[in-house]
């Protein structure tokens, strides 16, 4: 079963695109949490940032920073929030890697970072040493 983000690729489902090469397809999200909001697709299926080759990361991430700029000049955008949503249990509905990149303004009520969370004492170095790599 394709993926959604497949049957774009293959031009069996119509998108607003606004970049293409050879390894990367930039549309416009169908549901935008902001207007603009972008997503950058690897043409290749792979489900999440894990699995995916990291040639291919450096360069989704260098059409993000095209976009990026992009909505700064024409949408005067202030920032953007780039994310990515890597398996189901941090949110991710489309099982087919992509980034999202959301044009932003400091008014604009959005938010993108849920509150925080506290370690208990000592904790924190535990976290560092499991992340850390070596
Ligand atoms: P994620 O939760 O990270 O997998 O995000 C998937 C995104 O794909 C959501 O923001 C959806 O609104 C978006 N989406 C789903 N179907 C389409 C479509 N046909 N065209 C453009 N965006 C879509």
């Amino acid at each position: 079963m394709p993926t959604v983000f497949e049957m774009i690729i293959n031009g069996d489902i119509p998108s607003k695109k606004v970049y293409e090469d050879d390894a990367v397809l930039a549309i416009l999200d169908i549901n935008p949490r902001a207007k603009g909001h972008t997503l950058v697709i690897s043409k290749k299926v792979y489900p999440t940032i894990s699995e995916a080759p990291e040639d291919l990361i450096a360069h989704m991430f260098s059409v993000v920073k095209k976009i990026d700029s992009a909505m700064r000049i024409n949408l005067k955008a202030e920032g953007t929030n780039v994310i990515i949503n890597n398996s189901s249990a941090s949110g991710q509905e489309i099982p087919h890697l992509h980034i999202h990149v959301i044009p932003r303004k400091s008014d604009d009520g959005l938010s993108f970072f849920p509150p925080v969370c506290k370690y208990e004492e000592g904790e924190i170095d535990r976290y560092r040493s499991l992340i850390e790599i070596k």
